[in-house]
């Protein structure tokens, strides 16, 4: 047999390294009995007679030669992760000693696994859905606690709950509609229409409430893309250095060092950033740091959150007001670096500077829908002042002090938040067929798209049950 074909696979389930133990995963129909080709125990005994869910010490042997001592975990499908026979090998953790078990298993008639196979296999044998197999593989990559929690969440089938609940509704809908077409003796949808549009109005809300949380939820995951900006000199290389916690980027005394884009991973209070230092922001002739300040100002506008530092042993200048200009309508803070030195700049002149630069749309949002202006923090990056209150800022400029996962659900991945968009847009036409006097077959062509846009998520056919739904729900064999 081609070894694509085979259909047992095997995979080191652990991180290749000089670690206690290691662990080699072997799931399909021929695990039990692979492993048994390689396994001999203390006494006279075959893997596949023992009952699920065993342990059994004994020894990996390759014809006369023994690589390990070893625990072999026995699960019997479906009563396994993959729903498949499974079979883990605990050796002792070394990188040798893992691949050589692997390599055995697939002399012995394994494949190697694919990225992600065991889980996909655990989709396709309906284990978890495809919210829940997502959610293995963002568990792994999470960066903090947060993302993890996060995860977990997904894990345990938060997202499919949801999402069920909303489908479950579609589907009533659209059964209804279809048997009052079907049978319209005895099914009426006079004054469906407006029924139906409440309960639209409803899901639209709730699919809406899931959309917006996927900001937080990519910030969850991937971290809050930062980016420190202002004028050369003013310490945001120091500032930098300060949060990560040693000294990473260069601090030069002479302007406009600082050309090349520095990004740097740090974890605060929980959440990550993803923190890029920039050139200074500034008119400037030199070609070499033009290109750094042209790159700042596009990171600034794609960035979640924009750091602007001060120093405020100096007048503000133009080249402040550019920035300011620069931040309005961005999350943003305003730092006043150098504390430590007689200071120039204060607050209520940084306050006043800034609303006479920023457009005068933000002006009025500002003054109208009373949104805050950026946070004025003073600091010293020299004697790490103003660093707690900084980070405590931040933490609740994006989650406002009350990150919870006991019922908030967030969407972190951009496959769901797309299929969420469609199922929105879907239900947003139902509501137009509604106002426009349509027929109601239209509103079941819409409702079917929200439908499937949403069993994407979860990773539903559609097909099987609308049709059960359909006969379970309004018996139609009369
Ligand atoms: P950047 O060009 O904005 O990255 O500025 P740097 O971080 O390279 O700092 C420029 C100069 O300012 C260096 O000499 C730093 O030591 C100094 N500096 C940075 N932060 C402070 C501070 O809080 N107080 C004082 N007195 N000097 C600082
Ligand atoms: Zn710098």
């Amino acid at each position: 047999m081609n070894i694509s074909e085979r259909t047992t696979i095997a995979a080191i389930s652990t991180a290749m390294s000089t670690s206690g133990i290691g662990i080699v995963r072997m799931s399909g129909e021929e695990a039990f009995a692979i492993a048994d080709s390689v396994y001999q125990g203390k006494k006279e005994k075959r893997l596949k007679d023992q009952k699920s869910h065993t342990i059994h010490y004994g020894y990996i042997k390759d014809g006369e030669e023994t690589i390990d001592e070893v625990l072999v975990m026995l699960m019997r499908g479906p009563h396994s992760y993959t729903g498949e026979d499974t079979v883990e090998i605990n050796c002792h953790g070394g990188v040798y000693v893992v691949k050589r078990i692997l390599e055995l298993l697939i002399k012995k008639g394994a494949r190697p696994a694919g990225p992600g196979e065991f889980t996909k296999r655990a989709f396709l044998n309906g284990r978890m859905d495809l919210s829940q197999a997502e959610a293995v593989g963002d568990l792994i990559a999470s960066k903090n606690e947060y993302a993890l929690q996060s995860s977990v969440s997904q894990l345990k089938g938060n997202i499919k709950k949801k999402i069920s609940d909303i489908r479950n509704k579609i589907i009533y809908h659209t059964a209804f509609i279809e048997s009052a077409l079907d049978d319209p003796e005895h099914i009426s949808v006079d004054g469906y229409g407006e029924k139906l549009e409440g309960s639209v109005r409803e899901m639209i809300e709730d699919l809406s409430l899931l959309i917006s949380s996927s900001d937080n939820g990519r910030i969850l995951k991937e971290g809050i893309n930062t980016v420190i900006v202002g004028k050369p000199n003013v310490g945001k290389s120091s500032l930098l250095n300060v949060l990560i916690g040693e000294e990473r980027a260069i601090v030069t005394d002479i302007a406009g060092t600082t050309r090349d884009v520095l990004e740097e991973h740090i974890n605060l209070q929980g959440i990550s950033l993803n923190i890029m230092d920039t050139a200074g922001i500034r008119e400037t002739s030199d070609v070499v740091e033009k290109i750094g300040v042209d790159r700042a100002r596009e990171f600034a506008e794609k960035a979640d959150l924009v750091i602007h530092v001060i120093d405020s042993s100096a007048a503000l200048d133009e080249n402040d007001r550019e920035i300011f200009q620069m931040l309005s309508g961005k999350k943003s803070v305003i730092l006043l670096n150098k504390s430590d030195l007689e200071q120039k700049v204060t607050e209520e002149i940084v306050k006043k500077e800034y609303f006479a630069s920023i457009p005068a749309k933000y002006k009025n949002e500002i003054e109208e829908k009373n949104q805050k202006i950026p946070e004025i923090i003073g600091i010293s990056a020299k004697n790490r002042q103003g660093i707690q209150t900084l980070e405590e800022t931040l933490k609740n400029m994006f989650f406002e002090g009350n990150l919870s996962f006991n019922d908030e659900i967030y969407i972190t991945n951009v496959r769901q938040k797309a299929a969420l968009q469609d199922a929105k847009e879907a239900l947003l036409q139902v509501l137009e067929s509604i106002r426009n006097g349509m027929p109601e077959d239209f509103y079941s062509i819409d409702l079917m798209a929200a439908y499937e846009a949403l069993g994407s998520i979860t990773g539903e056919t559609i097909g099987e049950d609308l049709v059960n739904e359909i006969f379970s729900k309004f018996c139609m064999g009369k």
